[in-house]
């Protein structure tokens, strides 16, 4: 695809649409879109819009179909595979000011809200009717950056991904056309199911204006697990364990010996320094859960069980789990991190627990590995000098032999943190044959290819 630069006169054209206070070319507004939170190479975009209405972004969308330049969409930025990198420049169309709550349908467990508004400050506005929006990527994303990367993360075995939790969409095709998808009906089989093409599609198949998210009540009660293991095949036992007695965590995280190792220095924790098992239940009763997740624990020989009732102290226990990435960046100031993210079948868990272990040994790397043991995602936080090419390159190396042996083991490339830039090299090998069916729908929704380009797909 070749692109248009942009020029003084196509500023002039957004700015009839948007007016001169929601445009920038200043240098620090290119500079603030050019990166997120990975190790991909920054590009800042040539002007940063920030639209307050669908027909807005409808506008601005037309032009730039028209005149052939790119059009990249921004949350938050904290995505991790360069996602929201506007690699071709263009115009960046930061959807921080679309931020409403538009409406709160308690009866219908349903919230209609604008793309820019965070998690964080959705479910502070959504508390006062007992009610919360369950996918939580850890950072404070955007619902906008979550339906399009697909999130997910710690509470994702109770509640599903942010796929599962979205009902419709308002979508701005590239060719400016608005179109709704979905719809409020808590089951819908009409049609083709284009409410799910959208999720997970990164800003390249249509802009997200609107959406219609499904709620769950608050809980209020909570109760907590945390056990050490000898090995991570008694880990993975009991996962399966806790889910096939029916007891429907709310939470079931893996941390390694190194992990603990780091929270033990970072925060004192006193961990028995192996792999753990941590579990949240957030049932009908503050006990719910743990004498069984106990006796579970105990039949599967943990060496250091560590139980928690009530909100307080169950937030003492997650110590042990919030804040990873922060405990990491502490403990090694002025390294980088690469973060691994792969999802397998569980079985084969400790498997790829194993091989990231053995890569590490081989190669002299430092890793932290831990994650969503019971959806079968595990992350590995690699330790690296960034000013040394060489570990860099060695770094990407080792990422891309998990990830392949994660795709050999049924797996997939990306459990939560999407294709973006990063994992586009596995596509074909995961995807085979049904990656042309998927150029064919960029290429049908999106012939001039304006939308996030150079993403999902190689060039
Ligand atoms: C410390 C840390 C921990 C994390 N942990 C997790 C985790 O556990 N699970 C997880 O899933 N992720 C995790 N992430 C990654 C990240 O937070 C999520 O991917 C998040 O959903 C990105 O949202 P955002 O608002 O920052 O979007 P951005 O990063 O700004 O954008 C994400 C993508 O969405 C597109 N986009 C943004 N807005 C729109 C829109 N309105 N319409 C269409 N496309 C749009 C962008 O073009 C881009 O492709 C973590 C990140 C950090 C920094």
């Amino acid at each position: 695809m070749t692109y248009t630069p942009l020029t003084d006169s196509h500023l002039d054209a957004l700015r009839q649409i948007v007016g001169a206070d929601r445009l920038s070319t200043r240098s620090a507004d290119l500079d603030l879109h050019a990166r997120d939170q990975s190790f991909h190479e920054p590009r800042p975009p040539d002007v940063v819009l920030w639209p307050e209405t669908t027909a807005e972004v409808s506008a601005i969308v037309s032009f730039a179909n028209a005149q052939r330049i790119p059009v990249t969409a921004w949350g938050a930025g904290s995505s991790l595979e360069g996602n929201p990198i506007p690699v071709h420049g263009g115009i960046l169309l930061d959807f921080t000011r679309m931020n409403k709550v538009l409406n709160v349908r308690a009866e219908d467990f349903q919230v209609d809200v604008q793309p820019g508004v965070t998690r964080i400050e959705l479910n502070k506005q959504l508390a006062r009717f007992g009610l919360f929006f369950p996918p939580d990527p850890g950072a404070d994303a955007t619902i906008g950056g979550m339906v399009a990367n697909n999130s997910s993360g710690i509470k994702t075995i109770k509640y599903g991904a942010t796929k599962d939790n979205v009902l419709r969409l308002e979508v701005v095709k590239a060719d400016g056309e608005v179109i709704q998808v979905g719809s409020r009906a808590r089951k819908d089989s009409s049609g083709y199911d284009l409410l799910h093409l959208f999720v997970g599609s990164e800003g390249t198949l249509g802009l997200i204006t609107e959406a219609t998210l499904k709620l769950r009540p608050l809980p209020d009660k909570f109760s907590a697990v945390l056990a050490a293991f000898p090995d991570i095949e008694s880990v993975i036992q009991t996962v399966v364990d806790i889910v096939g007695m029916g007891l429907d965590p709310s939470a079931l995280e893996f941390l390694d010996s190194e992990t603990a190792h780091a929270l033990n220095l970072d925060k004192n924790l006193g961990l028995v320094e192996a792999p753990h098992v941590l579990m949240e239940f957030n049932g009908s009763s503050d006990a719910d859960g743990v004498a069984e997740a106990r006796s579970i624990c105990e039949a599967n020989g943990a060496t250091d069980i560590r139980t928690a009732t009530g909100q307080e102290e169950r937030n003492k226990l997650w110590q042990a789990r919030h804040h990873t990435y922060e405990t990491l960046l502490r403990l090694h100031p002025g390294k980088a991190q690469q973060i691994v993210d792969v999802c397998v079948p569980i079985s084969h868990y400790p498997e790829i627990v194993a091989f990231c272990a053995q890569l590490m040994a081989e190669k002299q790397l430092l890793g932290y590995k831990f994650g969503h043991a019971g959806d079968g995602n595990l992350h590995m936080n690699i330790i690296y000098d960034q000013s040394n090419p060489a570990e860099f390159a060695l770094v990407k190396s080792v990422n891309a032999l998990i990830v392949e042996h994660a795709i050999d083991l049924e797996g997939t490339s990306t459990g939560e943190h999407g294709t973006g830039i990063g994992k586009r090299t596995f596509a074909l090998k995961q995807h085979g044959a049904a990656i042309n069916t998927m150029r064919l729908i960029k290429n049908t929704l999106d012939p001039n290819g304006i939308l996030n380009p150079g993403k999902i797909f190689l060039d």
